[in-house]
């Protein structure tokens, strides 16, 4: 009995994890998520033909061939002179010069006599009679003849007429997103324009009565904004259209509104906070009275649970709040989702398996993902604490460490897998 004369409450007894997973609740792998999400999306941004110098970042919407083979014609490689080289042969080689030069941009338009040699430039074409390029170092000329040491292999210094790429080969598959050598290539092919995917307009929003943007100053009980500047970054580095769509507070009107708002301006969005089950967790409230709302609860560390859904039409990823989740899940999830929905595809991170420079219990169920960063001897340390809201450890890490789904005890020196944020597009 208490003071009061009520029955006593008691705490509840602290656990021991208290990450455990419910029992009888049904995780989603994190394999089984992604198969997923990759079946239930498609490109649905438009497609339009643009000059090469507004392709970089933009993604093919069909496969391009060469329209002209590169290089066109056979050339020299480097500096020299030119010759067919039935005429020389092993030992001191003595070759009367032609008048004129060969240079690239200026062909010399006659024919080198078998047992005669011409002066050729880096790039210029070969002219006929000539299959074979002495470098002019390797020469000695008093302006009439030339004189060199044989044996020269035959076609020396020369390139072939599409060597590199021919006419009408395939180069590019539609999904690719270029690059700037892409551009290069696609230019020494003789293509001046290319048919890409408009780029993929991504709202973000966050949620959260505590939230203040940056620059505005914090009062009691609350924060900055950390998603947003963050998000918004990393959509701007994948080739999207960030659209910023602010903050709502913990209000389902409000956050309705601001739904229907960025319907009108984006082709997916992603929110952050309030996507759990509690009191305040109205953007999975919301979603799920549209009664679109995937509610996944994937088995991943950090990162649960992310929310899932249609706002008409609009793929919502409702992701969790704390920074280093919200990063987690874009990385993983958004990041392969968009680029299908923008026509690139689906592609997984590439990853490098290193010795592990830490220790750490695994318990099975969830896959783990710790901030890391290789060390001087290139293994992987992880960031001293894994709170979710050390958004310190974002920075300080260089990629993240993935620990598969079943238990495991890393000891140093055991292979791990790291990704390094590189294999993100960061
Ligand atoms: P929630 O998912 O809304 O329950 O939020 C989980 C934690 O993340 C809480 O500590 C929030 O204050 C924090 N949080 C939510 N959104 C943000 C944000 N945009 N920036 C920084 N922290 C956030
Ligand atoms: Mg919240």
């Amino acid at each position: 009995m208490t003071a009061s004369g009520g029955p006593s409450l008691s705490p509840p007894p602290l656990r021991d994890d208290c990450f455990a997973l419910p029992a009888g609740v049904d995780w989603t792998p994190v394999d089984q998520a992604m198969e997923r999400l990759r079946a239930s999306l498609h490109a649905v941004t438009a497609q339009r033909l643009v000059p090469l110098d507004q392709a970089d970042g933009r993604v093919l919407a069909e496969p391009v061939r060469a329209l002209r083979s590169n290089p066109p014609m056979p050339n020299s490689a480097v500096d020299g002179y030119g010759f067919a080289h039935a005429a020389t042969g092993d030992g001191a080689q003595d070759l009367p010069l032609m008048q004129g030069r060969a240079a690239a941009g200026a062909p010399f338009d006659g024919t080198v006599p078998t047992g005669h040699a011409i002066r050729i430039l880096t790039g210029a074409i070969l002219p006929d009679g000539v299959d074979t390029v002495v470098l002019e170092e390797d020469v000695a000329t008093d302006g009439t003849r030339i004189a060199f040491r044989g044996p020269v292999r035959a076609g020396a210094n020369t390139r072939k007429a599409g060597e590199d790429v021919a006419e009408g080969a395939p180069v590019f598959d539609a999904g690719r997103r270029l690059i700037a050598p892409d551009l290069a290539l696609l230019a020494a092919l003789g293509l001046a324009q290319v048919k890409v995917h408009d780029p993929l307009r991504v709202g973000v929003l966050s949620t959260g009565d505590e939230l203040v943007p940056a620059g505005t100053p914090a009062g009691h009980g609350q924060i900055h904004d950390a998603n947003r500047p963050m998000l918004l970054a990393l959509l701007r580095r994948w080739g999207h259209e960030a659209v910023d769509m602010g903050h709502v507070g913990d209000d389902r009107a409000a956050l309705s509104d601001r739904l229907d708002a960025a319907r009108s301006k984006c082709d997916a969005l992603l929110t952050s906070g309030g996507a759990s089950a509690g009191d305040e967790d109205h953007v999975s409230a919301l979603l799920g009275e549209t009664g679109s709302l995937q509610n996944w609860r994937i088995a991943i560390k950090p990162g649960r649970p992310l929310a899932l859904a249609l706002w008409q039409g609009m793929p919502v990823f409702g992701l969790p709040g704390n920074p280093v989740a919200a990063f987690v899940c874009t990385l993983l999830f958004a990041r392969p989702a968009f680029a299908t929905l923008e026509g690139a595809g689906w592609h997984e991170p590439a990853s490098f398996t290193v010795p592990a420079a830490f220790e750490k219990n695994k318990k099975p169920g969830r896959r783990e993902y710790l901030r890391a960063r290789l060390d001087d001897q290139g293994r992987a340390e992880v960031f001293a604490s894994e709170g979710s809201g050390r958004i310190s450890g974002l920075s300080w890490a260089t990629g993240l460490v993935e620990l598969d789904d079943g238990a495991r005890h890393v000891q140093p020196g055991d292979p791990v897998r790291f990704l390094p944020y590189g294999s993100f597009g960061l």
